[in-house]
């Protein structure tokens, strides 16, 4: 439990290190599967205070098993995620500038180039938007549950982040440190979507076979990039 904590801490640490996250505005987790617990930011302690001790573990239902603070209050969203999906090792919540802009323009991330197609197999989607009831009523539980309606029966390591409409990006992976980088990588596609979109508003989607290039040959079945 103590190198998970150390996982998750360096993985908070991470996000303003990489300028995802201003102020607190972020969190990432990270799941023991054997003994079922997840190891999270706490909520509202400033980046520049915080230690590894101070990450929280909960249990899958929300239970708070050790440390000292109350777990961020985006838990109950990681907890759905990892619940739903057994590939999960790790989740990253921020509001990332450009991510966040297409969240709040209600549109998915386009997928326009290999960059994007090296780690996002299609459009990284937008949620519908949450009622006043799912709001008002387990909001966090309710934005984790709006998450996995949106990515249907698509994997979600083929998918690893999605925009949440009007709020921002969760993205994850096998461990804490991927879910940082999928928040990084979407956060350079999310701008250079922006800026192609500006440059050619009639720009067109990438290429099917080059988008299948791209993926396949770093997670397809016979993968061949890298060492
Ligand atoms: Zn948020």
């Amino acid at each position: 439990m103590q190198k998970l904590k150390q996982q998750v801490f360096d993985a908070n640490m991470d996000l303003p290190r990489n300028g995802l996250v201003t102020f607190t505005w972020g969190n990432a987790s990270a799941i023991d599967r054997e003994r079922g617990l997840v190891v999270i930011k706490p909520s509202g302690i400033a980046y520049g205070n915080m230690k590894s001790d101070d990450m929280v573990v909960v249990d899958l239902q929300g239970n708070r098993v050790e440390g000292p603070w109350c777990p961020s209050s985006d838990t109950a969203t990681h907890l759905a995620l990892y619940r739903r999906y057994p590939q999960l090792g790790g989740v990253v919540h921020t509001h990332s500038t450009y991510a966040t802009a297409w969240a709040q323009a209600g549109l998915a991330i386009p997928a326009l180039g290999t960059t994007h197609a090296d780690y996002f197999f299609g459009d990284i989607p937008c949620t519908r938007a949450l009622s006043e009831e799912e709001v008002q009523e387990e909001y966090e539980l309710n934005t984790g549950k709006v998450i996995v309606e949106t990515l249907g029966t698509s994997d979600p390591l083929h998918t690893p982040g999605i925009v949440v409409y009007q709020h921002g990006p969760f993205t994850w992976g096998k461990d804490a440190a991927d879910a940082v980088h999928h928040a990084v990588v979407m956060e350079a596609v999310a701008r250079m979507a922006w800026i192609a979109r500006s440059i050619n508003p009639a720009l067109k989607p990438i290429d099917t076979y080059l988008m299948n290039k791209h993926f396949m040959r770093k997670h397809g079945p016979n993968a061949y990039y890298g060492q």
